[in-house]
């Protein structure tokens, strides 16, 4: 497949490179659990993509039958393989939006578009004790975010599934416990059963932070605990909006992510 870079709109200034659309295409496609699955997404436009970073990314632009413009949501860069310019991105299959239906047909050669990427988790060098919770579309972070994490780290995690089989295995040499909190066919977003569970947690006092995304309201009041009732520093909490129940493309502009 013949790749170039895009343009966004019809100006000359120069796009920031974060925001270029890259032409990228289906490379292989599976099914890693009942409710996610793993598409590789490969370009020679990918060539010298700058990730580093656990956590990284892109914003995906996938062709709608209904709309002329491609829509674009967040997604976050599972892993990158450098040698052959590709990436690997979960989806959460959750029946609705133009993403995820699209995920549940893609097929190898497919076409989408690709901005990118942004964000990322930063490791403290003092930090030894870490929080995390999220839910499935927070899984493809937290797996490469505990993959990531040196030894000598203790982590508490609390991560959201739709079911049992929808765990996954996660390697670390950190010293990582997770609790998986399947709902067991309640919808996603209703239970408050993940922010429970981490808000329930004491935290030692010194060299602690909290990384958790999952749906908005979720993220919110975690943040606020952390904050408020904890007195936890701003820059120890990071607390995304991964998307909103009942909102199409949420963007979060009180998250961190
Ligand atoms: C930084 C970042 C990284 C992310 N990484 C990932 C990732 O790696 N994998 C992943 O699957 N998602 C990820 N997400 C979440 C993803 O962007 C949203 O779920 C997005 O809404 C999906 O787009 P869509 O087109 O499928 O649905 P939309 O058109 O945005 O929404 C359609 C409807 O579906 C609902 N909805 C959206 N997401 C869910 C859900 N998960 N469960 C139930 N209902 C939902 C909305 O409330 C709305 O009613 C990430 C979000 C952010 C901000």
């Amino acid at each position: 497949m013949k790749t170039h870079d895009m343009h966004q709109g019809d100006d000359q200034r120069p796009t920031p490179p974060e925001r270029r659309l890259r032409v990228a295409e289906v490379r292989a496609v599976r099914h890693l659990t009942p409710h996610m699955k793993r598409i590789t997404i490969g370009s020679d436009a990918l060539e010298a993509f700058p990730v580093s970073r656990p956590a990284q990314w892109v914003k995906l632009f996938v062709p709608t039958p209904d709309s002329e413009r491609p829509n674009g949501r967040a997604y976050t860069i599972r892993a990158f393989h450098e040698r052959k310019a590709e990436m690997d991105i979960d989806f959460v299959l959750h029946g609705d939006g133009p993403c995820s239906l699209w995920a549940e047909q893609a097929d190898v050669g497919d076409v989408i578009q690709i901005a990118g990427p942004r964000g990322s988790f930063r490791l403290d060098p003092d930090l030894r004790h870490l929080l995390i919770g999220g839910d499935e579309t927070a899984l493809p972070a937290i797996g490469a975010i505990i993959e990531a994490l040196p030894a000598g780290l203790t982590v508490e995690a609390f991560i959201e599934i739709p079911d049992p089989t929808d765990a996954q295995i996660l390697r670390s040499r950190a010293d990582v416990r997770i609790t998986w909190l399947p709902r067991h066919g309640m919808p996603a977003g209703v239970g408050t059963a993940l922010q429970d569970a981490v808000t329930a947690t004491r935290l030692p006092e010194t060299a602690s932070a909290v990384w958790f995304a999952a749906e908005a309201g979720a993220a919110r009041s975690v943040r606020r605990h952390f904050q408020l009732d904890c007195g936890l520093e701003p820059r120890r909490i990071q607390a995304s909006g991964y998307w909103k129940k009942g909102e199409t493309d949420f963007r979060d502009r009180g998250g961190d992510s």
